[in-house]
């Protein structure tokens, strides 16, 4: 196992850096220069990074770590990223030379085509796909895509800590509670996280089971959502349906 310290960068992202003994990983570094000054600080030496997609704020300071830092990188092969040493499609069990823990591939396009989380030891880096409270947008896949990849990740242990790329949540929960103002459990999260977010903390990792008990976009069965939904895009019948009425009324809200 290993510790997680959290980077934060440009405006709202986290770049997760993954500590074992002098070693280290990050996750989707967009901008080299905060993962350096971590990595100076800690006196730790970085041997794996992972990409989750190609966007600039997730791979944009690889090239500069890599200048510094002889390191393996894992990202999507479907994906156009420079530097990738060991390009991934989803489905395969890795080892990082940071660490002894195993990592499972999970292929979620939706975001992007070749977008892939990593979980291991009970953690779960998700890039852009299923946010605290929310979803990435859909730039390059179909909704029933992007529903079928949350669906994946929604399967995983209730207890999985969620590392997404972006601190969204408030936004994202505001949209939340448009949805589903009767959900109890999101009554009290947006409670938490307003708390949270007045006094400058994080509001990520999150958990799975904390993202089905209150994140809209994984409980289009519900019927609360399911309504909302269809005041919004009459006719919208059916979870997949349900599902990118949300994404869409998402978008504009
Ligand atoms: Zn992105
Ligand atoms: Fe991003």
């Amino acid at each position: 196992m290993f510790d997680v310290i959290r980077i934060p960068a440009f405006k709202d992202n986290y770049i997760w850096l993954l500590r074992k003994g002098a070693s280290a990983a990050v996750v989707d570094p967009g901008d080299a220069r905060p993962v350096l000054e971590v990595l100076d600080r800690e006196g730790l030496s970085l041997t794996s990074i992972f990409v989750t997609h190609h966007h600039a704020d997730h791979q944009g300071g690889v090239s500069s770590l890599l200048a510094k830092h002889p390191a393996e990188v894992f990202g999507p092969a479907a994906e156009s990223i420079h530097g990738i040493t060991r390009p991934l499609h989803g489905g395969e069990t890795i080892r990082a030379a940071f660490c002894d823990d195993e990592f499972q591939v999970i292929a979620v396009p939706g975001h992007t085509l070749g977008h892939i989380a990593y979980y291991g030891a009970g953690c779960l880096f998700c890039g852009d796909t299923l946010f605290a409270g929310g979803c990435g947008r859909l730039f390059e896949g179909s909704a029933a895509q992007l529903a079928d990849s949350l669906a994946r990740l929604a399967a995983l242990p209730d207890e999985t800590a969620v590392y997404c790329a972006h601190e969204y949540t408030e936004a994202n929960l505001r949209f939340a509670l448009a949805v589903e103002p009767g959900n109890r459990r999101l009554q009290s999260r947006v409670n938490d996280v307003a708390v949270a977010r007045a006094k400058g903390w994080a509001t990520v990792p999150s958990t799975i089971g904390l993202e089905k008990a209150s994140n809209p976009f994984l409980r289009c069965a519900e019927p609360e959502v399911a309504a909302s939904a269809r005041r919004r895009v009459p006719g919208a019948d059916g979870e997949l349906a349900v599902f990118a009425a949300l994404r869409e009324w998402k978008n504009g809200f």
